[in-house]
């Protein structure tokens, strides 16, 4: 197993590194089976929107365990090809994270809890 998903310090649940990854490696791959078109994404609550990502034109219902990874200003993984890939090598045990700027829709917001020095508190779609 890559990733396990427990209790998290930052929000939540997160997903940890259940072995070491190094820099360039795909840490989680993405499960594209649930996408949404933009009427059906619209729909939905506030809760059920934290878990899309809006990515190369597609909207994505993020499922387990990538829905879990956390937003942090100053994360250890990036998207690549529907994969969080690792920015830097990861230690097992660390939590993976992810900037979400990029997976919101665009103008949308989100809070951020990552707790970061350079943490923008308030995450905008690009
Ligand atoms: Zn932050």
């Amino acid at each position: 197993m890559d990733v396990v998903v427990k209790k998290s310090k930052i929000e939540g649940k997160g997903v940890f590194a259940a072995r070491d990854f190094k820099k360039g490696e795909v840490v989680i791959k993405w499960n594209l089976l649930h996408q949404l078109t933009k009427d059906e994404a619209k729909k939905l609550s506030e809760k059920e929107k934290k878990y899309l990502a809006h990515i190369d034109g597609k909207i994505i219902v993020q499922q387990s365990p990538a829905k879990y990874v956390n937003e942090s200003c100053n994360p250890n993984t990036h998207v690549k090809n529907f994969c969080d890939v690792a920015l830097r090598n990861i230690k097992k045990g660390e939590e993976i994270t992810s900037d979400f700027s990029s997976n919101l829709g665009p103008g949308e917001t989100m809070k951020c809890n990552c707790g970061s020095k350079n943490c923008r508190k308030i995450i905008i779609g690009k």
